[in-house]
């Protein structure tokens, strides 16, 4: 089947859900037995994520072929089967970079470059590759194309940014004829005493300005729009009534595929495209939500980083944690605690009640030291305790310091050239002066330890995981840590890098320096996580069971 494309644009506000959408949408065709493929165009001028600020921009997504993309991959990749490489974001700095070494390269013959057409058509072949399937080593570059290809275009329609990503999806059409291409377009009602449709009606306004007449409207509404204000809707933007959709309020982003079925839209969407599939197979959706929503217990976990007031930030380990939690059928709390804020004089009255410790990624100095007390808490006192990427770093220092006896042990990332740094840049790495793109990023190969506590979790020795970090543990600190009693229980099997580590004696604790959050889908939760949860629910019936019965505490969400 040749592709088909559906471009996702939103409307007056920013922040509206479109990269839940889009995945959304991505999870009900995979349902109706197509294969699908998801892009993000970002207008900004960045050549990807990668350098840009995590308060500000949320978390840097890392693909298998290690490209630092938008947070909205992430939910591409969790809602469908999607394998996302580079090819799959796609930033207004990129395309012009392309350009602008196309233009010295002499590849445009003497014609004067701009952004009609060379811009927009460089748009286009971009927009085009990201229709072609990877496979799980994203190498392919013969795999066949996604029967459809949804492309997210991000900003708000109205901005100056985005035109040319518009102006390319209206060209789209034109090449490719109206029942390959279908336009979505997302929007806000407004609610005041009522439900107000004019920012709608001026969003949609603004699209045709440009030439892109929407098919499917979905309306970001508090409730059901009522026939009067559809149908209102529909007479000023053009739009089928029966294509105006509500976007409602769900408890669980992972509702939204089934929100969507409830009113059709994946009927609409065959209908428009003209493609006949069977019926849709949601049941693994409807059991999802029916676990989530009825979990028979709850499990506290202390959620250890620095950028906790910006949860965007940990946008995947914060779903990993939860997708650990429907694994085991529990509710997870997450307590979110700034490391900024924590000493040795108050970490224990912060960790005494949780049932496990997560110690987040994060890069620079800021929060080290808290992290390393929290990490002292979690080993001296048995509480499960994962360490992800900083996180495993801190413990290997915390270890150093208050075990192994290398008491000034510290991070090159904090104390450059310090003799005691037990993690630090590698020798090839001194030096590099570049920032972006630098780190050992995307997929690899861990080999882990048979008879690990961690080669049980994942019940097999070789691994692939994605990194995203610059600095790695010393060997030749190694036979202290293991003197001592830490387990190194992975390696990377040609550079004989320590990739994760574990103490036996304690009942759940395990660093590693890849991101597993990364490959934990809501359908198929990551074992680390999923045991983790279990250790830590574990650990809390042990201590509740320890507790007379008069201090017994049901903490409260603050999840
Ligand atoms: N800042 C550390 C490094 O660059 C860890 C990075 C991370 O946690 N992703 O190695």
């Amino acid at each position: 089947m040749q592709t088909k494309y559906i471009f996702i644009t939103g409307g007056v506000v920013s922040g509206l859900g479109k990269g839940i959408a889009a995945a959304s949408i991505g999870a009900l065709l995979e349902s109706r037995g197509l294969t699908v493929s998801l892009m993000k165009l970002d207008p900004y001028i960045n050549v990807d994520a990668g350098t840009m600020n995590p308060f500000q921009h949320g978390e840097v997504f890392v693909t298998v072929d290690g490209a630092e993309t938008d947070l909205d991959l992430g939910h591409y990749e969790r809602y469908t089967n999607a394998v996302l490489t580079r090819r799959h974001n796609c930033t207004t700095g990129q395309i012009y970079d392309t350009v602008i070494r196309k233009e010295r390269a002499g590849d445009y013959l003497g014609a004067t470059v701009q952004i009609i057409p060379h811009v927009i058509d460089e748009i286009k072949v971009t927009i085009s590759e990201a229709a072609r399937l990877s496979d799980n080593n994203a190498k392919a570059t013969t795999a066949p194309n996604a029967d459809i290809c949804i492309v997210e275009i991000g900003g708000t329609v109205g901005d100056i940014e985005s035109l040319p990503f518009l102006e390319a999806i209206r060209q789209f059409r034109h090449d490719h004829g109206k029942e390959h291409t279908l336009f979505v377009h997302l929007t806000l009602i407004v609610q005041t005493s009522e439900m107000k449709t004019k920012p709608t009606q001026h969003s949609v306004g603004k699209l045709r300005e440009i030439g892109i007449q929407p098919d499917i409207l979905i309306c970001r509404t508090p409730e059901i729009l009522s026939d009067k204000v559809r149908s209102k809707i529909s007479m000023f933007t053009n739009v089928p009534e029966n294509s105006v959709v509500n976007g409602l309020n769900v408890e669980s982003v992972y509702e939204v595929p089934l929100m969507f079925h409830q009113q059709e839209l994946d009927n609409a969407i065959m209908t428009y495209l003209q493609i006949w599939t069977g019926s849709p197979k949601l049941q693994p959706w409807v059991d999802l939500i029916e676990n989530y929503k009825n979990p028979h217990d709850v499990v506290d976990i202390a959620f250890i980083g620095k950028y906790v007031a910006h949860r965007d930030s940990y946008e995947s380990l914060n779903e990993a944690l939860l997708h650990g939690g429907i694994a085991n059928r529990l509710k997870v709390n997450l307590h979110y605690i700034d490391s900024e804020f924590l000493t040795k004089r108050n970490v224990f009255e912060q960790l005494e009640l949780m049932d496990g410790v997560l110690v987040a990624p994060g890069f620079g100095e800021r929060g080290t030291e808290g992290k390393i007390v929290a990490i002292e808490i979690a080993r001296t006192k048995q509480i499960p305790f994962f360490g992800i990427c900083l996180g495993m770093q801190m413990a290997i220092v915390e270890f150093a310091r208050n075990v192994a006896g290398i008491e000034d042990a510290s991070s090159g990332e904090c104390r450059p050239d310090h003799p005691e740094n037990v993690i630090d840049l590698m020798p090839e790495q001194e030096g590099q002066k570049e920032t972006g793109g630098t780190m050992r990023l995307g997929s690899q190969t861990t080999v882990l330890k048979k008879g690990s506590k961690i080669a049980e979790v994942y019940n097999k020795t070789k691994i692939s995981e994605r990194h995203r970090h610059r600095y790695e543990v010393m060997n030749n600190f190694v036979p202290k840590f293991v003197d001592a009693g830490l387990t190194i229980s992975g390696h990377h099997p040609e550079r004989d890098l320590v990739e994760t580590i574990e103490l036996s004696e304690h009942p759940w604790f395990i660093g590693c320096q890849y991101h597993p959050e990364l490959q934990s889908k809501p359908l198929k939760p990551h074992p680390l996580f999923s045991s983790f949860i279990e250790a830590s629910y574990a650990n809390r019936q042990t201590r509740l069971n320890l507790l007379p019965k008069s201090k017994k505490t049901t903490s409260t969400s603050n999840a």
